[in-house]
C-alpha cells in the first residue's frame, strides 16, 4: 500500500486547499508556492507515489488528468497563449511529494524548459 501524503490528505478533505475541481479519479488544487500566475496541481485520487509506478489500472485517472488539465487552462484564460504540463519523477527529476501529480503552469511566458544547473 502506498504511504498517505499530505496530497491525499487534501483528496479527501481533512486539510485546507483550494480545490479547483474533484470529481470521481482526479483531483486539482493551487500550489501553495506558485511558481507563475496559475499553478495548479493535478493529481489522482488514488496514491500512486510515481510516474514509475503507474500500472494499467491508472490510465483512466492518467487520462483524466491530462483533460481536466486542458478544462481548467480554459477556465484560467491560458489556454490561448499556452502553457506547460510537468510531472517531475523521483530525486533527480526534483519530485518532492510522492504522489504523483502533474503540474500545469501558465499565464506568463515560461522560458525554455529545463532550468540547467551544475
Ligand atoms: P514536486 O516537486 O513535483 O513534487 O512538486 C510538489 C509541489 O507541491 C510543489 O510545487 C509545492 O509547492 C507543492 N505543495 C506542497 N505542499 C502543498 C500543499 N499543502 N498544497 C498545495 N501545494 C503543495
Amino acid at each position: 500500500m502506498s504511504e498517505d501524503t499530505i496530497f491525499s490528505k487534501i483528496v479527501r478533505r481533512e486539510i485546507p486547499s483550494e480545490i479547483v475541481y474533484q470529481d470521481e479519479l482526479v483531483t486539482a488544487f493551487r500550489d501553495v508556492n506558485p511558481q507563475a500566475p496559475t499553478h495548479v496541481l493535478i493529481v489522482p485520487n488514488k496514491a500512486v507515489p510515481t510516474v514509475a509506478d503507474v500500472g494499467a489500472d491508472d490510465e483512466p485517472a492518467l487520462g483524466r488528468m491530462v483533460t481536466v488539465a486542458a478544462k481548467l487552462a480554459e477556465q484560467e484564460g491560458i489556454a490561448h497563449d499556452g502553457y506547460r504540463l510537468i510531472f517531475n519523477c523521483r530525486s533527480h527529476g526534483g519530485q518532492e511529494v510522492y504522489h504523483l501529480h502533474m503540474h500545469l503552469l501558465g499565464g506568463r511566458p515560461l522560458g525554455p524548459m529545463l532550468h540547467l544547473k551544475s
